[in-house]
């Protein structure tokens, strides 16, 4: 598997493709497509997950899924957020109505697409919406934890009991790199610190 980070123009956000034997999936939805495709070549992408609704996360999803041909995986919550500018915070910029490219998913599941074995996990706190996606060992977490710290919540669809409960979540989860939605990487151990960290300041 090959991973390439590539970093947007909207608030520095992280959008991943995750390469396997000629098939591609993207994590978020940063960059313009071409951009993607830039990294992509030949080989073909079967699917975009979303961590969360926020416009420098999503705003270029349903742009893929018309360039590529892929459908977009993410949370059932999603809609509310893509298609209020208020709350994805794009300032105007994105409010979708059509969402006929789009698989929600509810809960925690696995899923079989192309050459990839998805295991994704509702994860909300910083978002409603909030999804992570474990890939091998890799997990894809968007805005919930960062490398040093966690998202915010007091945006909208933040709550703050919901990410103690999420925090809690990825602790059980055995992965080998966090990919956060800003930002660099972190290792499995980097983040037990820090998740036991903020999981006793929120528990205060
Ligand atoms: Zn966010």
């Amino acid at each position: 598997m090959k991973l390439t980070k590539i970093v947007s123009n909207l608030l520095d956000s992280n959008t991943f493709v995750l390469e396997n034997h000629g098939k591609v999936i993207v994590f978020d939805a940063g960059v313009d497509a071409m951009q993607v495709a830039n990294v992509v070549g030949n080989k073909k992408v079967v699917a975009v997950f979303l961590t969360h609704g926020h416009y420098d996360h999503a705003f270029f999803a349903n742009g893929y899924a018309k360039f590529f041909g892929c459908k977009i995986y993410a949370s059932k919550d999603i809609k509310d957020c893509l298609s209020d500018a208020d709350k994805n915070y794009s300032e105007g910029a994105l409010s979708l109505s059509d969402f006929s490219n789009f698989i929600f998913l509810e809960k925690d599941g696995k899923l079989e697409i192309g050459e990839f074995e998805v295991k994704y996990f509702s994860t909300p706190g910083h978002s409603k919406c909030g999804m992570s996606f474990l890939v091998g060992n890799d997990f894809f977490v968007g805005d919930l934890v960062f490398k040093q710290g966690i998202g915010r919540t007091d945006l909208f669809g933040g709550d703050k009991k919901q990410m103690l409960e999420s925090l809690k979540k990825v602790q059980g989860i055995n992965f080998e790199i966090l990919h956060s939605g800003h930002g660099e990487d972190s290792s499995c151990l980097e983040q037990e610190r820090n998740l036991k960290t903020f999981v006793r300041f929120l528990s205060r």
